[in-house]
């Protein structure tokens, strides 16, 4: 299960409201994209419903529990940001074990799992070298394997791609498609990019300075954008 609701979710930082009544349901094993101009509050929204900022209100709902007040750890859902964040002195199999030498798992449920990922991810022949070695693409897929020996319900991704280069973000972009169909988990996906959004999401969410301009399938989006924000942003200037 990774069911997402929020509702009137605000978020001020002094007297500057940057997410403005955010309200939206994200089903169990969506793929849902946040798409919008840099500043418009896509970063903030994610990290609240991480639970690495506090809401200034409204409600953060998984699977039926109000989490607002609950730690990131316990609410069962891992994060990838765009700066991967790596141990450069460890190796591959232990930046991807970290998570779970944090919860004190054993020497055999870590083998296990970080196999499973490094196997998920095409990281099997990697495991032994250090970040240094690894191309862009090949980091970022470290980053991800951290996140899924988690087993969240839910993933949130932070403009993951934005530092790799045109091409591997078309081979990434199909990767984290091929993984979403594998994993079956729920994917909230954040970018500034709209061809990431209109060929990776279920449903796209387009945000305008804090507040959702539109929320549709992306098809929907381009053939039906309901104000001309969206249908600049979308790329359909009719
Ligand atoms: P995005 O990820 O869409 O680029 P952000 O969520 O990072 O946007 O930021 C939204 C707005 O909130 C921006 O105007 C940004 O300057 C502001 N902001 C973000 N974090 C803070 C903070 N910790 N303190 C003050 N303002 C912030
Ligand atoms: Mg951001």
């Amino acid at each position: 299960m990774g069911q997402l609701t929020l509702k009137n979710v605000v978020k001020s930082f002094g007297q500057i409201e940057v997410v403005k009544h955010v309200s939206l349901e994200v089903q169990d094993g969506e793929f849902v994209v946040f798409v919008g101009p840099s500043g418009c509050g896509k970063s903030t929204l994610l990290r609240m419903v991480a639970g690495l900022e506090h809401t200034s209100g409204g409600d953060i709902v998984i699977d039926g529990q109000r989490v607002n007040d609950l730690p990131p750890v316990k609410r069962g859902i891992a994060m990838v940001f765009q700066s991967y964040a790596l141990y450069p002195h460890m190796s591959v199999y232990e930046n991807i074990a970290f998570p779970l030498r944090v919860e004190r798992a054993s020497e055999e449920v870590i083998r296990e799992k970080v196999e499973s990922a490094a196997a998920i991810l095409h990281l099997d022949q990697r495991l032994q070298q250090k970040p240094g070695m690894l191309s862009g693409g090949q980091r970022q897929r470290v980053a991800i394997g951290r996140a899924i020996v988690r087993e969240p319900k839910i993933f949130l991704f932070d403009e993951p791609l934005s530092n790799l280069d045109a091409a591997l973000r078309a081979d990434m972009r199909i990767e984290l498609t091929r993984l979403h169909k594998q994993l079956g988990a729920t994917m909230i996906y954040v970018t500034h990019d709209q061809v990431e959004a209109m060929t990776m999401a279920d449903r796209i969410v387009v945000l305008n300075a804090g507040y959702i301009a539109q929320v549709g399938a992306p098809l929907e989006l381009y053939h039906k954008p309901q104000n001309a924000f969206v249908a600049r942003f979308i790329g359909n200037p009719r």
